[in-house]
């Protein structure tokens, strides 16, 4: 085979399969998040039951939405504890029901801010995605499809490892504090546009699960900041006064605001 031929195969691969991928990987954060993580009262009961056979994806549940969503940043969207002795007594609170091993698990991933369960629930898609390697034609192909893998079906298990915590920053602080690729993505339209769509998700816990976007627009569990909303982003220092009259109204793919 001609070598410009395998560089144009394994890029037709790469876009083919990057858009089954991200879509995939999509899907799964909002169905992850809406099934196991932010249950509403009813699922709950269910969880319970899978507490004693799953106690890695229970804890997952518990330090996603009883922590970070109702245990932290209760004072403020922007600030984690109000002070020391909120943290320590929030500990105390924590020990009486979680094994020490759990403890230090959830206390060291920031409470529930970055997932501390094995990274196995999280990157699902893209190790599952590598079992059709060997079922296709030839190099080229793998190659194209491996990196349509890592580029397309891993963003949201990194945002939520990592960029998660900076979007509860200021903009001015998470800008200023992260490391420079990740204050690339955080200044980025896609990185605001994450930014808000994570606040509303706070406001409303059933809302905006996606931080790779798309299958919560899809899913109908997508909705945009009301007026309210962006007054309060910029008191708080959430966005810029450039940020709302650039994405106020906006309604296109990808930043749909
Ligand atoms: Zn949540
Ligand atoms: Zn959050």
């Amino acid at each position: 085979m001609a070598p410009e031929l395998g560089i144009a195969e394994a890029a037709g691969w790469f876009l083919g399969a990057g858009v089954v991928f991200y879509l995939e990987a999509s899907f799964w954060e909002s169905l992850f998040h809406e099934f196991l993580l932010d249950l509403n009262p009813a699922r709950r009961r269910w969880m319970f039951a899978l507490k004693r056979f799953a106690p890695s994806l229970y804890l997952e549940h518990y330090a996603h939405n009883v922590l970070h969503h109702f245990r932290t940043y209760r004072g403020a969207y922007t600030r984690q504890f109000e002070s020391e002795a909120e943290r320590l007594a929030l500990d105390v609170a924590m020990r009486k029901h979680l094994t020490p091993r759990q403890f230090r698990r959830v206390t060291t991933h920031h409470y529930g801010a970055s997932f501390e369960a094995p990274a196995l629930p999280y990157l699902a898609p893209a190790l599952l995605n590598l079992l059709c390697l060997p079922l296709l034609p030839d190099v080229a192909a793998r190659a194209g499809v491996l990196a349509a893998d890592l580029v397309f079906a891993t963003p949201y298990w990194a945002y939520s490892k990592w960029m998660h915590l900076y979007l509860h920053r200021r903009f001015d602080a998470a800008v200023a504090e992260a490391p420079g690729w990740m204050s690339v993505w955080l200044r980025s339209d896609y990185g605001v546009a994450v930014r808000i769509s994570h606040y509303l998700h706070h406001r409303q816990p059933t809302w905006n699960y996606n931080l790779q976007y798309g299958a919560d627009l899809l899913r109908g569990r997508w909705r945009p900041p009301t007026a309210a909303d962006w007054d309060d982003m910029l008191t708080i220092g959430l966005v810029t006064p450039a940020h709302r009259a650039r994405f106020e109204g906006r309604r296109v793919w990808l930043h749909p605001f």
